[in-house]
């Protein structure tokens, strides 16, 4: 897409801290990072969110930010990792182009688990949670 800041990147259009790239995906250092070695994998294809993408393309950004993040590990002396993907604009997506963030985690530097979006967990009932789960399944068994 012409306006998209990721599509830019991925063609080398905009200069980045680029860390990694293959056929299908590239990968470099978030320009705000939330921790030192914040990074954001991504497709060159532009798609904005994960289901928009290719099941090769989305497969491939797996394999990387596998990849990517053992590297990350072995660079900053860490283990551990908040991976995300903010999947739409309702979920905080800013930039239009599905990507992974890696942002490395250590013992108290202050952030949270994905449960701390919601502090506030209102109780779902078990039948609830059994109807959705089947609705769902016969999705995916239809498209099977
Ligand atoms: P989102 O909210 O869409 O999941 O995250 C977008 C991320 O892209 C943010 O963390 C932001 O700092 C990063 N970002 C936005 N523009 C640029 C850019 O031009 N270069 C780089 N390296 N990162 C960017
Ligand atoms: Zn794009």
């Amino acid at each position: 897409m012409s306006d998209c800041i990721f599509c830019a990147i991925a063609a080398g259009d905009v200069p980045s801290a680029r860390v990694y790239e293959d056929e299908r995906i590239v990968a470099f250092l978030d320009i705000h990072p939330l921790r030192p070695g914040h990074t954001l994998v991504v497709p060159r294809q532009h798609a904005p969110r994960l289901s928009d993408c290719e099941p090769e393309t989305a497969a491939a950004l797996m394999r990387a930010t596998r990849r990517v993040t053992a590297a990350i590990h072995d660079a900053m002396d860490t283990q551990d990792a908040t991976i995300a993907i903010n999947d739409g604009p309702s979920a905080g997506q800013e930039v239009p182009h599905v990507h992974v963030h890696v942002v490395p985690r250590q013992q108290g530097d202050g952030g949270g688990p994905v449960h701390a979006l919601f502090p506030d967990r209102p109780p779902q009932a078990q039948a609830d949670i059994q109807g959705l789960a089947a609705s769902v399944r016969s999705r995916l068994e239809a498209a099977a």
